[in-house]
């Protein structure tokens, strides 16, 4: 006998949990895609994008996860042998240098102190020393959904400003686009890409993608351009050039709902919506971890993400129990450490399609496993996460 019947709560960082009305909109038959309404469609989402992304800059829509807009804005901005510098900071922005690596790019990692943002001084300091200008383009990631760490990206761009580097800046917003400030055009941002299933609440399968000046002028010397991800290419006459083939068209119908969705929201809205359960979900960890044997894996509160929360637990607790627990019994799925931390860490998402109800039941439940499980850990996390939530009303 379990807990579990009743609708199941996903609490990983992608896929997030996808509304109905997201689903439903995909529930019709396919359409042409030659000429017609889909037209319309492809168009107004190229818009939606711009708003997102805040850019007046180019969007593109890839049948493609987040992997997919990577290697796009890696083979339509650079050239084989290219210097890339990789700004580390937890898992991904090194994955996406490794891809530029494969692809024909020389890359450099600015390795950190592990658990930390990027330090935006030392981003300066090693352009600085680049006085050749050797260096193409950096890469970073907004939010590193394995560390949980959140990178200030205006400062990174004020650092490359400062050292008077002229690379490209690369930007991975896969875990925070939706989910935080992110300004395209205002920070100087060359590229950027997001998922449709994170922030944007929408299935996986969409790579999307905003492209600056800075990098459609890259874009015309780029040797590591292939016709399917090539922005010239899908700026063909024909429709379908856009997707480079059949467009993803039960896809695109549900962006256009999650679209519509976060537009009625207020983007501005939902950043804050993520500010306030990101708090909660630090508040309840905070308490379990007074018995020892948990900690949030970043522990500057300003460089903790306000969509994903990576705990790391002592040796001798298996974490991979106690999210069977959560899902077994009670229908709530929580993320498993990736990377460093797997075996080590769940990961706590708090991203796209989530509400207080939500996250405090995934919080609950948490903390209900933990009770089960004979997991040592201060009582009251739950309580701690609901305290803050209401003192978020009286702000
Ligand atoms: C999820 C994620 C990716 C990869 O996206 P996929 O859709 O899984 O290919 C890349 N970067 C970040 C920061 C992510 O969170």
């Amino acid at each position: 006998m379990t807990l579990r019947q009743g609708r199941e709560v996903l609490t990983i960082p992608g896929p997030t949990n996808i509304p109905d009305e997201v689903l439903n909109a995909m529930h019709r038959p396919a359409i042409e895609i030659y000429s017609g309404d889909l037209l319309g469609v492809t168009e107004r989402l190229l818009n939606d994008l711009r708003t997102v992304f805040r850019t007046k800059g180019r969007t593109y829509i890839y049948t493609a996860n987040g992997h997919g807009a990577w290697e796009a804005a890696i083979s339509n901005m650079l050239s084989k042998g290219d210097k890339v510098l990789v700004l580390e900071s937890g898992r991904f922005a090194v994955g996406w240098g490794e891809m530029a690596a494969v692809q024909g790019a020389q890359t450099e990692v600015l390795e950190a102190t592990p658990r930390r943002a990027v330090d935006p001084a030392a981003v300066e300091a090693r352009l600085r020393a680049d006085t050749e200008h050797e260096i193409k383009a950096i890469m970073v990631v907004q939010i590193d959904t394995a560390s949980g760490i959140v990178n200030d990206i205006p400062a990174i761009r004020k650092a490359i400003d400062a050292a008077g580097h002229p690379a490209l800046f690369m930007v991975d917003g896969m875990a925070s686009i939706g989910c935080m400030p992110f300004e395209m055009d205002d920070w100087g941002v060359d590229v950027a890409m997001v998922g449709s299933q994170k922030g944007l609440m929408s299935p996986p399968g969409l790579g999307l993608l905003a492209a600056g000046p800075k990098a459609m002028e890259a874009h015309k010397t780029a040797d590591l351009r292939t016709h399917y991800w090539d922005w010239t290419a899908r700026e063909g006459e024909q429709h379908y050039e856009k997707y480079c083939g059949t467009p993803p068209e039960h896809l695109l119908f549900a962006l256009c709902k999650s679209m519509d969705m976060l537009f009625e929201e207020g983007l501005e809205q939902a950043w804050e919506r993520h500010r306030k359960l990101a708090g909660a979900v630090h508040a309840a960890v905070s308490v379990w971890g007074k018995e020892g044997a948990m900690e949030m894996n970043i522990s500057d509160p300003a460089e903790r993400a306000p969509s994903v929360t990576p705990v790391i637990f002592a040796d001798g607790v298996d974490p991979a129990e106690l999210l069977k627990w959560c899902n077994e019994q009670c229908g709530v799925v929580v993320g498993s450490g990736i990377g460093d931390l797997s075996k080590h860490a769940i990961r706590i998402a708090h991203m796209g399609y989530v509400n207080a109800p939500m996250l405090l039941g995934s919080l609950g439940v948490l903390e209900m496993g933990m009770q089960a499980l004979d997991i040592p850990h201060g009582k009251g996390g739950a309580q701690a996460a609901i305290d803050f939530l209401a003192g978020t009303f009286k702000e």
